[in-house]
């Protein structure tokens, strides 16, 4: 029997999974009908004004999209999930292109599993209930001026006096750092390299704690920020595991945003295909759609391999981590190969679209000034290549 041909939109380009259930299926409906209703709407608008209104917050977690995966007890939705629904949690943000909403409502998971774990008991009450209900807002704060992917060489110290540490130093590039309440901090307790960071939470109303927005992002969201940290007295109650050893509790966490970096990544590359194949498919040139110009059918279709090539091989990695598995190397190659994909797809479809991608009808243009920050946060796609190489033994 030949198989129903898949539409060639948005929902068709994702390739069949065995490993996608019905439960995905209904998380996925949850979060589609909260992004249509609350975001698709003032996507524009907020783009216009490079932010979003607080209460949207607030709204995602009475509809169950900042809770997933955390604990009931807490406000959370149950921890009763897997990698799938990160994954199309990000999708379904990255469906509209809408950067400027996805990073900031989603740092928190990032950010607050460690506090959770490994922070004292009253965090629970004080930081992570209002966190999940959207009264209060965190920011994972690692990069620094002096450079993102050198963790080892991070300059902010927190100097332990008594039972205070003294935090000198400043972050950049952190999204949501502007409205963050708590910041997730990588600090310098003991001596050089990655042996001597530790994590502290440092509330953002601290006396010596100043944000703002780096400037030039904002066409990407005014949220994002630089902080700077002067004197700051953060109480030693407030450190996040065990001193020095912060190191192990970033890296797992960039497991965790490398599966959003590639999920979003892949779901932008499926709308701008999308995009360019029903222009592809309207507009004329020469006599004939555009669709009928071989050259561009064979961009397309190398645009579609690429993205299959993708899924499979993320499904396959999903797969190795819900076995119990940690493959590094191949989650470090999976962004890379994703992100890289992107940047094929954004290019070929934007050429497909020609001048009409600059009109503001569609997601295109966004997409492909943003497929650039993917190959860059999150682990760039030099460092992820040396860290496969390290991790396979070169
Ligand atoms: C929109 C956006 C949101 C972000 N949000 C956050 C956030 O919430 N929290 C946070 O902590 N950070 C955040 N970042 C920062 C991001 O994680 C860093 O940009 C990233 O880690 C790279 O660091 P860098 O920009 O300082 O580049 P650098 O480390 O200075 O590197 C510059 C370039 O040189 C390359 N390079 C560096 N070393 C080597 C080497 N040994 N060999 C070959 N090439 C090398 C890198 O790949 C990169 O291409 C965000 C960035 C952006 C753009």
């Amino acid at each position: 029997m030949a198989a129903e041909k898949p539409a060639l939109d948005f929902d068709g380009l994702r390739p069949p999974s065995p490993f996608l259930t019905p439960v995905h299926d209904a998380w996925r409906q949850q979060l589609r009908a909260f992004v249509e209703q609350e975001i698709a709407p003032n996507l524009k608008a907020w783009d216009a004004a490079s932010t979003f209104p607080d209460d949207v917050y607030t709204k995602a977690a009475a509809a169950g999209v900042l809770g997933m995966g955390f604990d009931k007890a807490l406000g959370g939705t149950g921890e009763d999930i897997d990698l799938y629904h990160r994954i199309i949690f990000a999708e379904e943000f990255f469906r509209m292109g809408s950067g400027v909403v996805f990073a900031d409502l989603a740092t928190h998971w990032i950010a607050l599993p460690p506090v959770i774990a490994f922070g004292p008991a009253e965090m629970l009450e004080r930081v992570a209930r209002p966190v999940l209900a959207g009264e209060k807002k965190m920011a994972f704060a690692v990069t620094e001026p002096s450079g993102g992917s050198d963790v080892g060489a991070f300059q902010t110290t927190a100097e332990k006096r008594g039972d205070t540490y003294v935090v000198n130093g400043g972050k950049t590039l952190i999204s949501g750092a502007t409205r963050a309440d708590f910041m997730l901090t990588a600090v310098r307790t003991g001596g050089p390299g990655v042996g001597g960071l530790s994590l502290l939470l440092i509330e953002a109303d601290r006396p010596g704690v100043s944000t703002k927005p780096v400037e030039g992002l904002e066409w990407y969201n005014r949220n994002n920020g630089s902080i700077t940290f002067e004197n700051v007295e953060v109480p030693t109650a407030n450190l996040i595991g065990v001193e020095n050893r912060g190191f192990a509790g970033l890296a797992n966490q960039f497991n965790i945003e490398r599966f959003s970096g590639i999920s979003a990544t892949l779901a932008m590359a499926r709308t701008a295909i999308a995009e360019a194949i029903a222009w592809a498919r309207e507009r004329q040139t020469f006599g004939q759609r555009l669709i009928d110009h071989q050259a561009i059918r064979q961009k397309i279709v190398q645009m579609i391999q690429r993205l299959n090539a993708a899924y499979a091989y993320m499904d396959m990695v999903v797969w190795r981590f819900h076995r119990g598995e940690t493959p590094v190397a191949d989650l470090a190659m999976l962004k890379v190969q994703a992100t890289t994909t992107l940047e094929h797809c954004a290019r070929e479809s934007l050429q497909v679209l020609g001048g009409r991608a600059y009109t503001g009808d569609n997601r295109v243009e966004r997409i492909y000034r943003e497929a650039r920050i993917f190959v860059i946060g999150g682990g760039s796609e030099e460092i992820l290549r040396d860290l496969a190489g390290r991790q396979l033994g070169f």
